[in-house]
């Protein structure tokens, strides 16, 4: 194909691949400028998504090392841990959002505003479908030496009836829609027609799901009835207003320190934002909301919320896509993720070709392993066998240490083992069976795999990756990426990645809470700038730094904007 001119390729591609579809080799534009040019040959770099994991890797990336394409159904990258703030105007939208196609330009890469639908592994083909002029899919095929995928995951719908009535919060789109609908239920209950029992329908606001997304636009939903509503809604009643969070655990924040849970449930106490806790919901209707709980005797009682507004907030799991790719493979047993080696090289697929980051993923990660060959480790030192190691319970708090450092979602199976390792201490006079140690690893490994999904995760996997493949260009130039048949390239060229927990931040409503590494902290004013400083510091570019502080400014200065279009 190298002869033929790259326009000519471009507007009449090839075909081929099972489903016969137009192959796009080049690009019009390769020819544009000398960088294009150069990189034209390159091994082609497909990433798939322009979200946190796509983007730390694009950034990472030096540029002119590969011929790089992102495809994308979004042109932009979301910083979503500041959406909850966009859904009531604290924040405006275009705020929180960078264009992809300045950051793709950065490597000399192109852009496609399509979406991923399939992936043909032995020919190393991905199958896309862009929209075109009059709205048809249009599909074809973009081939690729090392594939990416990051294409992030869907809200999860529980199989629970009736999530037409509900709103979530994913993306842009999603804030927009929030935001219109809790204006629009403003201005509804003004109405001299509007019935009493009509307007605390209206006001109802309901969320389920009391993670960090949900308890974060509770918060930000109450700053805002709080502050404004008696400014522009004068006719509305503080006590007509309602904001309720259900959840099915017992605690809200539940993946946080237990201190900071509670300091968020009292917070909300104190703000009469009701909290259901141990509650599955069971239907969502157009005008109210059905739900089971668990009473204090263990009885299940069924209760039910007027409601106006409902947010779906109840974790995460996997696209169509994705589902589609893990049952082409053999090794794919998660149902909630792809699985990835350390290498992040998704399993199944030709070594080296296609990796999986951020929170599609999943990194089949044995911590049990870990844990054993830090023993072992132990055992060489002592130069005894690791057999016959008796371990004390000191050598053990070393260990633990390091194995939380290293997976720090393993911490609470970590105590469970550390409250065995003291029993063992008093009982067997301070030692424990490297034999009934791996025994006991093997009962609970399967639940330490998964690494969170997270914003974090997925940005540190994309640097992993950024910097990985600039190590390949550089120790191996003009190699045929993947006809490496000796050997394991990435593991010659790169250590497997490994996350570092850097601590959670959530928003409470004008106070916030941290939880790094068991530790918690929580304030209030002082913690709320903490808060805005962390992610002021993390946005992706001058640019929105500077439109956060103009929204902050602004709202501090006139209130939020409450309209809608
Ligand atoms: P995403 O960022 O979701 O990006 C996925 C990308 O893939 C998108 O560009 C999407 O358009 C694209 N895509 C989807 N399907 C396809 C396809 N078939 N083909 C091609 N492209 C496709 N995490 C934190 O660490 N801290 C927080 O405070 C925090 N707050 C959050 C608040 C909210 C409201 C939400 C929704 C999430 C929050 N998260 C937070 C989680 C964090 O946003 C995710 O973990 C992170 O976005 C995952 O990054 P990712 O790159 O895997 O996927």
């Amino acid at each position: 194909t190298q002869d033929i001119p790259v326009s000519e390729l471009a507007l009449n591609p090839r075909r081929g691949g099972p489903k016969n579809l137009p192959i796009v080799d080049y690009f019009v534009d390769d020819d544009d400028c000398p960088e294009m040019r150069a990189i034209k040959h390159k091994p082609k770099l497909v990433i798939l998504g322009t979200g946190w994991g796509s983007v730390a890797l694009l950034k990472q990336l030096n540029p002119g090392d590969y011929h790089v394409t992102v495809i994308s159904p979004s042109n932009h990258f979301l910083f979503t841990p500041m959406l909850p703030s966009a859904t009531v105007g604290t924040l405006e939208l275009r705020s929180l959002v960078e264009p992809v196609r300045g950051i793709v330009k950065g490597v000399y890469g192109h852009f496609l505003k399509a979406m991923a639908e399939d992936v043909e592994f032995s020919e190393k083909l991905v199958e896309v479908s862009g929209i075109g002029p009059n709205g048809e899919k249009q599909n074809f095929y973009v081939p690729y030496d090392k594939l990416i995928i990051g294409v992030g995951s869907v809200t999860n719908p529980h199989g629970v009836k009736g999530l037409n009535h509900c709103h979530f919060l994913k993306d842009i789109t999603d804030a927009r829609l929030i935001r219109n609908q809790v204006i629009r239920n403003l201005e509804t209950a003004c109405l001299p027609t509007t019935s009493d029992e009509e307007r605390r329908r209206l006001l109802s606001f309901v969320v389920c799901g009391g993670g960090p997304t949900g308890v974060e636009f509770a918060a930000e939903l109450f700053d805002m009835l709080n502050e404004d509503l008696c400014k522009f809604f004068p006719k509305i009643l503080r006590n007509e207003i309602s904001v309720h969070v259900i959840q099915s655990r017992s605690h809200i924040l539940n993946t946080y320190d237990e201190a900071l849970s509670e300091y968020a449930e009292k917070r909300f106490a104190h703000d009469a934002v009701d909290v259901q806790t141990n509650s599955r919901v069971k239907e969502v209707f157009a005008d109210r909301i059905l739900y089971s709980q668990k009473d204090d005797e263990g009885k299940i009682v069924t209760k039910e919320i007027p409601m106006g507004f409902c947010l779906w907030s109840t974790g995460v799991s996997q696209t169509d896509f994705c589902k589609r790719l893990a049952k082409k493979l053999e090794g794919q047993n998660n149902k909630h993720a792809l699985e990835t080696d350390t290498h992040l090289r998704l399993n199944g697929a030709p070594l080296g070709d296609v990796y999986a980051i951020g929170d599609c993923s999943t990194v089949q990660n044995n911590v049990s392993d870990h844990i054993i060959s830090f023993l072992r480790t132990i055992a060489w030192e002592r130069g005894k066998d690791p057999e016959n190691l008796q371990l004390k319970y000191a050598d053990w708090r070393g260990v633990a240490k390091r194995v939380k450092e290293r997976f720090p979602q393993a911490a609470n199976h970590l105590r469970r083992l550390d409250r065995l390792f003291e029993q063992y201490d008093a009982d067997k006079s301070g030692t424990l069976d490297f034999g009934e140690l791996r025994e006991l690893l093997m009962q609970i490994d399967s639940k330490l795999t998964s690494l969170p999904a997270t914003a974090q995760r997925a940005h540190q996997q994309g640097q992993y990756l950024g910097r990985k493949f600039n190590k390949i260009a550089q120790s191996a130039p003009g190699l045929q990426l993947n006809e490496v048949d000796y050997g394991d390239l990435d593991d010659a060229v790169y250590k497997a990645f490994e996350y570092h927990h850097l601590g959670s931040l959530a928003y409470i409503g004008n106070a916030a809470i941290f939880d790094w590494d068991g530790y918690g902290w929580s304030g209030g004013l002082l913690a709320v700038y903490l808060w805005r400083s962390v992610y002021f510091a993390q946005s992706v570019s001058f640019r929105t730094r500077c439109l956060l502080a103009m929204d902050w400014s602004k709202r501090a200065l006139f209130g939020r904007d409450l309209m809608n279009f």
